[in-house]
């Protein structure tokens, strides 16, 4: 656990677009009333980075019940169904923490269990969003040893992969079908993100994204 990571491992852990396999979580902790953000970073080793987390924030504080404790985690990948359960089993033990989750991508999306998994944390009260361009910029204000005068640089990926990736969230959330698959290619190391949007995806997924996906055409406007 360290404090900054570089900004090529920011750029490589965090990129929508790559499968890697490691998971990179950058995290802050505030207590009470206090405006002091505590920040860290931590990667899995033997054991999930989610798990490591609550195995060192439980060990090392004496928990006080009466103050609360609002953490943020920015997660490469979001966690698979085990950490989910036991994340819910810390927050349940310490219901004077809130915990929000921010992901840039799915971990293995289509496995049922995993689906499964991030849709029992949304429905105990934990926030789980997608990774937007404000959150980029935050991270890499925050917990990137960038060079001095390249405050205002993060990497910028293209929108779409934020947006596929929250149309996919959408799904799990409302119990639909996988609409985003993702295969690689071998052996030109290549990555293939597609849409296979059915009637409920129409129905059920918000506009917004469904336009900014590209599965549907902004509307036509006469003058
Ligand atoms: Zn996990």
């Amino acid at each position: 656990f360290r404090r900054r990571i570089k900004p090529w491992e920011f750029e490589i852990f965090f990129d929508p677009r790559q499968l890697r396999k490691e998971t990179c979580l950058l995290y802050e902790i505030k207590w009470g009333t206090s405006h002091k953000v505590w920040r860290n970073s931590g990667q899995n080793t033997t054991k999930h980075v989610e798990v490591n987390f609550i195995e060192k924030f439980t060990s090392e504080r004496k928990l006080c019940p009466s103050i609360s404790c609002s953490i943020t985690w920015f997660l490469s990948w979001s966690p698979c169904w085990e950490c989910s359960k036991a994340i819910r089993e810390f927050l349940r033990q310490h219901p004077n923490v809130t915990l929000v989750i921010y992901v840039a991508r799915l971990f293995h999306h289509m496995d049922q269990r995993n689906r499964q998994g991030l849709k029992d944390l949304i429905l105990s009260g934990i926030t789980v969003q997608i990774m937007r361009v404000s959150e980029y910029h935050h991270c890499w204000r925050n917990f990137v040893s960038y060079s001095p005068g390249e405050e205002t640089y993060w990497p910028r990926y293209p929108p779409l992969w934020m947006m596929m990736y929250a149309l996919e969230l959408h799904c799990i959330i409302l119990s639909l079908p996988p609409c985003l698959k993702i295969s690689r290619r071998c052996q030109h190391q290549l990555t293939l993100f597609s849409l296979t949007p059915q009637k409920c995806h129409y129905q059920m997924i918000p506009p917004y994204i469904l336009l900014a996906t590209g599965l549907i055409e902004p509307p036509m406007t006469w003058r």
